[in-house]
């Protein structure tokens, strides 16, 4: 089973090539994520359209329509003119006048646009280069969640017993989309920003798929993000506790959810590059040949700081329950925690710190938020018991200010917040002191 994303699918010519690496490495079906930056693109028309802005979205739909008629023209659709282009593209341009609210399930609606047009092109492609017809399944109609419509949860044995029905071992070739799903009465739902991996590992796992291939823009998993640091080197192999913190801590490489199915389904998972499909790769595995001391470095931006204290001073138990049944309530997971007697400092995605929750919180607590930070990751393996360990991780920062400091509690990372701005000098000072001069 093989996943493409965005970065993969970015014009025709990467359709093209991802099409050839599916069918070279005869994958029965193929999850695909929107053409890069669609979905970005989709948002902010969802907002223009929940502001009314009625100029502003039929521009921007008007630009999403002509760029994939482009694609399609490129790839050389006869008449650039796909029914399963069409379809979606007209259900997009009755947008422009619907006055839509500011609503989640609106918002979802329209972000799986990018999937859906994505997935009519690359199957076309598909088909073109095995040289018979490919079916495209909505994944709506095998990915069921609950409603909770721009990070819903998958409900498994539905899924599974849909994605049975939905994609048979009769050797067909299918393409399905990353991303998106459907909730008990039909209305769409999404699985999360960067949610196709997991949509390919929940499908991987129903369907007791023994390989899971992502293709991705870099061949597979780096020590850093070779966006900031470009000689970052590739990790051949590491093991699924890494690759899950790695995920957690802000490797865009991987959704977080990623692993959870794969490992539990007894799926490979590789990651590699479908510009350089022979280039090598990352094999996530049970058991490493070696287990550095720091195998990555991760930042994870957009952090907000909470820090919560009681009036009530010395001996106030119970007082983290409370905290943090209001996080459990609010289905909102909590990135990094430090605690002292009577406060607690932790970090949430700055979207995730609703009004409403901070509302809640300040019934019993002072909160003080403040955004503009970055966690930044040491992620190996036995980092809880390294003597020297967090010393060193401190000095090599120098004079980046450190605001907290996570450790003790996983022996695969140790956190660090810092101010934003400096998030990449960070990650930069950390790859040089404990990857490249470590080597
Ligand atoms: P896709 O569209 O294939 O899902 P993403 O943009 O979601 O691609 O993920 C790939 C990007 O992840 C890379 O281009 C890279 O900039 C980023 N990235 C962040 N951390 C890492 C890492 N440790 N190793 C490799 N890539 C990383
Ligand atoms: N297209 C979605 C996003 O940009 C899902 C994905 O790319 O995995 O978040
Ligand atoms: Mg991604």
């Amino acid at each position: 089973m093989a996943k493409f994303g965005g970065t993969s699918l970015g014009d025709a010519r990467g359709m093209e090539r991802s099409a050839r690496t599916a069918a070279d490495r005869g994958a029965a079906l193929v999850v695909v994520s929107a053409v890069a930056g669609v979905t970005d693109r989709l948002a902010a028309l969802a907002s223009l359209l929940a502001r009314g802005d009625r100029a502003g979205a039929s521009g921007a739909v008007r630009g999403l329509a002509s760029d994939h008629r482009r694609v399609a023209r490129d790839l050389g659709v006869p008449g650039g003119a796909l029914d399963s282009l069409e379809e979606p593209l007209g259900e997009l341009e009755s947008l422009r006048g619907a006055p839509a609210g500011d609503d989640p399930r609106t918002a979802a609606e329209v972000q799986a646009f990018g999937e859906r047009l994505s997935s009519a092109l690359f199957a076309w492609a598909l088909g073109r280069e095995r040289g018979g017809a490919v079916e495209l399944v909505d994944a709506r109609s095998v990915v069921r969640t609950d409603d909770r419509w721009l990070k819903a949860r998958v409900d498994f044995q539905e899924t599974g017993r849909r994605a049975r029905r939905a994609f048979p071992e009769d050797g067909a070739p299918r393409v399905t989309q990353g991303f998106i799903g459907s909730e008990a009465r039909g209305g769409t739902t999404l699985l999360g920003r960067g949610g196709s991996d997991y949509t390919a590992a929940v499908l991987a796992e129903a369907l007791g798929a023994g390989v899971l291939e992502i293709w991705t823009d870099v061949e597979g998993v780096r020590t850093t993000d070779p966006r900031i640091c470009p000689h970052a080197g590739p990790i051949r192999e590491m093991t699924w506790e890494e690759a899950a913190e790695l995920a957690v801590l802000g490797a865009k490489v991987l959704h977080p959810a990623t692993l959870v199915p794969a490992r539990r389904g007894g799926v490979r998972v590789h990651v590699g590059s479908s510009f350089r499909p022979d280039g090598g790769g990352t094999w996530i595995v049970e058991e490493a040949r070696e287990a550095p001391l720091v195998r990555a470095v991760s930042k994870r931006d957009g952090q907000r700081l909470l820090t919560i204290s009681t009036p009530r001073m010395l001996h106030a138990h119970g007082f983290l329950r409370r905290i943090f049944g209001v996080f459990d309530d609010f289905a909102v997971s909590v990135d990094a925690v430090t605690t002292s007697e009577v406060s607690v400092a932790l970090t949430v995605e700055r979207e995730d710190a609703s009004d409403a929750l901070l509302l809640e919180l300040r019934r019993f607590a002072g909160v003080r938020a403040e955004d503009g930070f970055s966690l930044v990751s040491l992620v190996g393996n036995g980092v809880d018991r390294a003597p020297g360990f967090v010393a060193a991780a401190v000095r090599t920062l120098g004079d980046i200010d450190i605001r907290m400091v996570c450790h003790g509690a996983s022996s695969h990372n140790l956190c660090l917040l810092v101010r934003s701005g400096q998030g990449r000098d960070a990650v930069a000072r950390l790859h040089r002191a404990f990857i490249e001069e470590a080597a």
